[in-house]
């Protein structure tokens, strides 16, 4: 409380002391002297204007640097100056003040951060959008409603949206997106737009969760979208590109390769060992390539979508049988051992099931040394197949385990930096159990071996 003209301190509480950081020795003092700062800072001119005006001043979060302990402080402060008045006029001023630094400084943080957020997403052009799961509203930011050919003030409901996806495409991200809001789970997906009114394709990229802070909080249910159009087109043409060279390979080699045939046959004919030998070397080695070049063209034709399954009904014990049987054939450096399974019969694309197979058997071969043995083994588990594979080789780190299924991927390592590929073997195997809704995944051990295994339902053939 401050009293007469001099609005002599006549008293102040230890939490007002506190905010101006004085002691009880000022009680007494003119406010100007006690806390001379203030003053300079335009509260002495505030007070004496309620002093005068009888009226009351209330400030909000106002700034003021005060004199603590000697040490210039920065705090913010609600106030109220309230008049006291008697038949005179105004006697004295209450004070009452709360220090709210700690709850301002907090704020202001977090709108930085805010800020900081929102200008990062803009400069990324990046499209955000938020589902508020009461309503079912859907919120979309003004770049996603631009990603989707909207202007700012349109309405972009999540179901016109939807309608705009690629139809091939609408049925995975309709699944995916409820898949992700009913379990939690986060979404990752590509697919193609046909962009509002101007009907032109682009593609997105675009990412979701469900976010549950706390179990008394709401659970909120949003994400970003990208434009990645730009690659998508890249990605197109360098697929062209391998599908074309891989088709101009593949030609003069299949002529090489029949000149060969012919020549092992000319070359038995006349007995000569030595040629029919060579003759075979060359063989299998144009082989390997033929192998190698078919790869490329799968992964053009898998990107480009024209991967089609040939599903028939097969035993898959029989074709297991076969593959080990050639793989022993061709690799002789490794022992591969077929355990038997009981007879069972799928639907599938037999030979991309063999595909998979060889593959697993050709990395058990590649990566393990020689005359070690590789397992081949079948068996049914709750309604699925499961093919697995299993050598003794060098093994795989835990950490490298994500990785090794995608294009391209291949582990550098001093174990593998002298065995060749392209890391292209596992991506198409992947690709290719994912087309029968099936699994795909590996157990290893560094050092110990690895053993990769698949699982495939059993197709309907409707
Ligand atoms: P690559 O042509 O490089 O063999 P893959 O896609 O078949 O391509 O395999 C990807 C990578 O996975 C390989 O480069 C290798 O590092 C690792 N890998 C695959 N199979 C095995 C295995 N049986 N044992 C150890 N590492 C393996």
């Amino acid at each position: 409380m401050l009293t007469g003209p001099y609005k002599i301190i006549e008293f102040a509480n230890d939490n007002m002391l506190k905010i101006w950081g004085k002691d009880a020795a000022i009680i007494g003092l003119p406010h100007h002297i006690a806390i001379p700062e203030l003053g300079e800072q335009n509260f002495g001119a505030l007070i004496e204007k309620v002093y005068t005006s009888g009226i009351a001043f209330k400030g909000h979060e106002q700034k003021a640097l005060i004199i603590q302990n000697g040490v210039v402080t920065k705090g913010y402060y609600n106030f109220v100056y309230e008049p006291i008045k008697d038949d005179q006029g105004v006697t004295s001023i209450l004070i009452i003040a709360d220090d709210v630094t700690e709850e301002v400084r907090t704020r202001k943080q977090a709108n930085r951060t805010s800020q900081m957020l929102n200008m990062a997403i803009e400069s990324a052009e990046l499209g955000t959008w938020f589902f508020d799961i009461e309503s079912l509203e859907f919120f979309p930011s003004t770049k996603l409603k631009s990603l989707f050919g909207f202007q700012a003030a349109d309405l972009m409901p999540y179901t016109k949206a939807v309608d705009f996806i690629s139809a091939e495409y609408r049925q995975e991200v309709i699944e995916a997106i409820s898949s992700a809001l009913k379990n939690g789970e986060r979404y990752d997906l590509e697919f193609p737009i046909s962009v509002n009114e101007t009907g032109c394709i682009r593609w997105l990229r675009a990412t979701g969760n469900l976010s549950k802070p706390d179990a008394d909080k709401p659970s909120y249910f949003s994400g970003i979208v990208m434009d990645v159009t730009a690659r998508k087109l890249d990605d197109q043409r360098k697929n062209d590109f391998i599908a074309m060279v891989s088709h101009e390979l593949k030609t003069p080699l299949t002529s090489l390769k029949a000149y060969v045939q012919i020549l092992i046959l000319k070359a038995s004919k006349v007995q000569d060992d030595y040629a029919v030998g060579a003759l075979n070397k060359a063989e299998q080695q144009i082989n390997k390539m033929t192998n190698l070049i078919k790869g490329f063209l799968d992964v053009a034709r898998l990107e480009a979508g024209k991967i089609n399954l040939n599903i028939e009904a097969f035993n898959i014990s029989e074709l297991i049988q076969e593959v080990v049987a050639d793989a022993n054939e061709i690799m002789s450096s490794h022992k591969i051992i077929f355990l038997p399974c009981k007879e069972i019969i799928v639907n599938a694309d037999k030979d991309k099931i063999a595909q998979v197979i060889t593959n697993f058997i050709s990395n058990a071969v590649k990566y393990s040394a020689r005359g070690k043995n590789i397992f081949v083994s079948c068996q049914e588990h709750q309604g699925m197949i499961q093919v697995s594979v299993k050598d003794e080789g060098i093994g795989i780190k835990s950490q490298d385990i994500d990785k090794l299924f995608s294009r391209f991927s291949r582990l550098e390592n001093s174990d593998t930096q002298t065995i060749s590929g392209f890391g292209i073997g596992l991506y198409l195997c992947a690709e290719i159990i994912k087309r029968h809704n099936g699994q795909i995944w590996v157990e290893s051990e560094p050092g110990a071996g690895s053993t990769f295994h698949f699982s495939i339902q059993q197709l309907s053939t409707t």
